[in-house]
Order: structure tokens, then sequence, then C-alpha cells
């Protein structure tokens, strides 16, 4: 709040002069100081992530809720300055579309909620930001990015790793090859859980399951570590606890097989530490550990390399790059077809664990 009054102020200009519909923007390139930023699902993310990171960003700002919790909205308000015009709930949020305050709608809700919230946030015109996972199946993925084709705006999945600096460095290294071809690349991410709190991620119909929340980072690493897409993959889950894990499963095993001999290997699980991204290369190896984290990604390279950029905040850094990307009418750095890849391989992972053999990917 304290910033967009200091922002309003410098300005000198009401709100209401700043904004411009989100299509006009993204026809005629028009340039705003800031855009608008709409969250849909005030659950964990939303509150403890998102909206902090939205008092650090340059060029987009908090505008407005939608919410289907009535008793959150005064703090909301009050903590965020947002005006009673841009409260919403799941049943008016295609007002949104009348509202010039308002240029992108970000989808925070359970994953099992996302293709039907977000296909309505692209009806009404607005930009879309869709959490990660992007969605339960290919299908709905696609359907999402045919609603963002059909109102022409731009949609972004929130996969903040691929704005993080040392990331990026891992990136730029799948195209530089600067320790020779990569021969072997080890993705692992997990927590030991003991008590799991019985919320949507333990409810397959909403989304659950370690490898949609989780296992996504996995996968997703692998193919921006490689810069490739996988042709095969074998897996298996594993379920120590299955009077707690009933519907989803605690673990997911994977190995994916890409071009050029390039075997890899995936882990997610709820009943172990590990969060690592090793890549052995003809000539040397580098990691990161964490590679998945809020805070500290860091890591080595073979040659004595470190990887220890530091940035204040991942989700600050995403939103303004794609808040960025979309003034200036520049594709988005993790597009609807990025984010539906991995939703591709999670389904071929799934068919593989339930079938027992090698699935070809499509
Ligand atoms: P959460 O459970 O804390 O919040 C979910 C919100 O959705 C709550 O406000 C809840 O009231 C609302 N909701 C609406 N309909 C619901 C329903 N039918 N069942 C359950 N909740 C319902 O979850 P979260 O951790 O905030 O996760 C939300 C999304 O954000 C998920 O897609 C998750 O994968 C993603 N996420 C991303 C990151 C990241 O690092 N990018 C981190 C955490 C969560």
């Amino acid at each position: 709040m304290q910033k967009r009054r200091t922002f309003i102020k410098k300005s000198g200009l009401a709100l209401g002069g700043l904004s411009v519909l989100p299509h006009l923007a993204f026809k005629s390139n028009f340039q705003k100081q800031k855009l608008g930023v709409c969250l849909v699902g005030l659950g964990n993310y939303s509150e403890n992530l998102l909206a902090p990171a939205l008092q650090l960003t340059e060029h987009c700002e908090l505008r407005g809720i939608v919410t289907g919790s009535p008793e959150k909205i005064p703090m909301w308000q009050r903590k965020h300055g947002i005006s009673d015009g841009n409260v919403y709930n799941y049943d008016n949020m295609e007002g949104i579309a009348n509202n010039a305050d308002i240029d992108v709608i970000y989808i925070v809700l359970p994953t099992g909620l996302h293709s039907e919230y977000a296909i309505k946030a692209a009806d009404t015109g607005k930009h879309v930001w869709c959490e990660k996972p992007m969605a339960k199946t290919a299908e709905e993925c696609q359907a999402i990015i045919n609603a963002c084709t059909k109102n022409r705006v731009k949609l972004a999945i929130g996969y903040r790793m691929q704005h993080e600096p040392n990331t990026r460095k891992i990136i730029e290294w799948s195209k530089t090859k600067p320790f020779g071809a990569i021969e072997k690349v080890r993705a692992d991410v997990g927590w030991n859980i003991s008590n799991p709190p019985k919320t949507w991620r333990m409810d397959a119909e909403l989304g659950g399951g370690l490898i949609y929340d989780v296992g996504v980072y996995c996968i997703n690493a692998l193919r921006y570590t490689t810069g490739m897409e996988p042709l095969t993959v074998t897996a298996h889950h594993e379920n120590t606890r299955p009077e707690v894990y009933k519907e989803v499963e605690e673990t997911t095993l994977f190995n994916l097989d890409f071009p050029n001999g390039i075997r890899t290997s995936g882990k997610t699980t709820a009943a172990e530490n590990i969060n690592m991204l090793r890549t052995e290369c003809q000539n040397g190896w580098y990691e990161l550990s964490p590679f998945q984290a809020y805070r500290g990604v860091k890591g080595k390279a073979s040659d004595g390399t470190f990887l220890n950029t530091y940035i204040e905040n991942q989700q600050a850094r995403q939103m303004d790059d794609d808040a960025l990307a979309i003034m200036e009418n520049r594709p988005l750095m993790v597009s609807g077809v990025e984010g539906m890849k991995d939703i591709v391989i999670v389904e071929a992972i799934n068919e593989s664990a339930r079938k027992g053999e090698t699935i070809k990917i499509a």
C-alpha cells in the first residue's frame, strides 16, 4: 500500500487514469506505468508469498481479489488498500471485464480448479497468470490456451524457478554446454512430511498428489536442463503410508529418456528431505542444491564455479518479468504451451506406473 500511495503521489495521476483495457494494451502496445493484478484464491501462497511480493514489484501491483471467504476481505482490503469495487467472488468475477484497474488475473486455486477459473479469467479479456501445475490434464491445459488465444490475452504459468538467476544459468548452459555434451541429469525434490494436513493436496479430484504439486518442478528442470523434450518415460509410485496417502501417491520415481542418449531421473516424495538438480557432462558436472526453494537456490560446478547469485524475492522477479513482457508485448517467459508439456509428462508418468511399462511421450 505504501508503495502504491507513493507511486500515485509521484505520478500525480488518479488510478483510473493509469489503466487501459488489457486487450488495448496488447494490441496497441500502450505503455502503462504498472499493471493491476487481481489474485483469485486467498490461500497460503497468495497471502504469504504473492501479496508480499506485489509490494516489492516495480511493474505491477495488487489491486483486486476474488475470494469465496468473505471473512478474509477486511484484512486484505486494510493491508493492501483494495477498494470495495475491486473485491469479487467466484460467481461475479466476470465483472472484472469492466474494471479498468485490473489488467491481469492470477489463478492461485487448487490445481483441479485452475482450468475453470483460468478460462473465466481469459473470458474477461484480462491477461492470465496461472499457478503451477497448469492443470490436472493436458486437455484442461489446452482449453486454457484456447481461451487465452480466443480472447487475445497473454498467459503465463507461475514457474518461479525459471525466473531465478542461478536456474537461468543452468538454462543458458543447456545451450552453450560449457562442460561438453550433457549425459545424465537427476532432479529430486521432497520433504519428510510426517503428518500431512487433510487439505486439497490429499484429494485426487482437486489435483492433489506430490507428482502434481512438486514433481512438476523435477520434470520442468529435466526439460530446461537438457533444453530438450523427452521421448519415453518409465515410472513407478511408492507408498509407505497407505493409511495416510489413500488417494494420492506419497512418492513417485521416474526415468525420462531424451534424444542423444541423455538419461534422466526424477523423484518426488513426502517421505524424505531431498532437493538436488545434478547434471553430468562429458567434461564435468554442475548442480544446484536446493534447486527448488523460495530462497537460497545455490550450487557449484566441477571447475570451481559457484552458482550463488542472490535475488531478494523470486515471486517479485517473476511477476515483474511477466508484467514488463505484457507491457512491451513480448512473449512471456513460461507460456501455457510450456506448462502443458509438463502435464503431458505427468499423465505419461501415471500411465507408466499404472501399466508397469515404458510409455512413449506424445
Ligand atoms: P491453499 O490451500 O493454501 O489455498 C487455496 C485457496 O483456494 C484457499 O484460499 C481456498 O479457500 C481456495 N479454494 C477455493 N475453492 C476451493 C476448494 N474447492 N477446495 C479447496 N480450496 C478452495 O493452497 P496454496 O498453497 O495457496 O496453493 C494454491 C495454488 O498455488 C496451487 O496451484 C499451488 O500449486 C500453487 N502454489 C505454487 C507455489 C509456487 O512456488 N509457485 C507455491 C505454493 C502453491
